[in-house]
């Protein structure tokens, strides 16, 4: 049965959809099967995975009709290029209606939960990629979860908006997902000249100690580059030190006694 885990932070450009884009390809790469659902209606997901051309093609279903038409999901899924253990479960423009539709709807926070119980016995990992907001959607994402991965970006505001990320997570926890818990803290965008970067690493580790994972994701410019081409930068840049700290990160979350709060990296 697939562990689901959300990719959410409220805050934007924290490296999200880098994350679960890269993560998702590090474990199809490790031999599991992954599935990414793209439930941000920007679509980065979809388009960095290189099938945002197919899902927007006419007719093709994506999470907006498989949450709210009663698409079946599987039809919706679409395979990754040269990586045959990776799909997704893409979302376009369209999603934004979800957000206002699902407002009026009795159990609003469990559309999502719904959607993907007839995929869990397909796949070992489901990442959900979450928009920047704590709206219906990321609800929606963290009451299908198992876990939230907090991706944070090493800069001056990292952990504003962290006191209510962390009570949101709380209160779905308390009122809706009972299993729910952080799966960890990844620091990304390091940049080891700068010595801000260095002190966020140091402030995040004290708050959140063992919470952290080890591998950290420096500033790589493969990183940015590789979804104009539809590709992970495990496909784009193999041994560009972006695409290795993924692999790590999928490593570490495959094998939890890995992580101890290391030395500042
Ligand atoms: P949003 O909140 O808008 O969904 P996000 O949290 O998903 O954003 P990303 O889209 O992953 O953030 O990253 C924001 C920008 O930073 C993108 O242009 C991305 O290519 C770039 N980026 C992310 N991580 C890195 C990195 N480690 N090195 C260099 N550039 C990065
Ligand atoms: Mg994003």
């Amino acid at each position: 049965m697939a562990k689901i885990v959300a990719l959410a932070n409220q805050k934007g450009g924290v490296g999200k959809t880098t994350t679960t884009i890269n993560l998702g390809a590090s474990l199809a790469e490790l031999g599991r099967r992954v599935l990414v659902v793209d439930a941000d209606p920007q679509g980065n997901a979809s388009s960095g995975l290189g099938v945002g051309g197919a899902a927007a093609a006419a007719g093709h279903p994506t999470l907006y009709q498989c949450l709210l038409a009663g698409a079946d999901p599987r039809a919706a899924i679409l395979p990754v290029a040269d990586l045959d253990r990776l799909a997704v479960l893409p979302s376009s423009i369209d999603l934004v209606g979800a957000e206002v539709e699902l407002v009026q709807a009795p159990r609003r926070e469990r559309f999502l939960a719904t959607t993907l119980e007839p995929l869990l016995a397909d796949y070992d990992f489901i990442l959900i990629d979450c928009p920047p907001s704590l709206g219906l959607l990321t609800i929606n994402a963290l009451t299908a979860a198992h876990s939230v991965l907090i991706p944070l970006q090493c800069e001056y505001f990292a952990l504003e908006g962290l006191g209510q990320l962390v009570r949101t997570i709380r209160l779905v926890k308390n009122s809706y997902n009972s299993r729910l818990h952080i799966e960890g803290l990844l620091l990304t965008m390091y940049d080891r000249r700068n010595r801000l970067t260095f002190q966020v690493a140091k402030e995040v580790k004290t708050h959140f100690k063992d919470q952290v994972y080890r591998a950290v994701i420096p500033r790589n410019v493969r990183l940015s580059e590789s979804p104009s081409h539809g590709k992970p930068a495990i496909l784009y840049a193999r041994s560009s030190p972006g695409a290795q700290s993924y692999l790590a990160l999928g490593k570490e979350l495959l094998n939890p006694q890995n992580r101890r709060q290391g030395a500042a990296p």
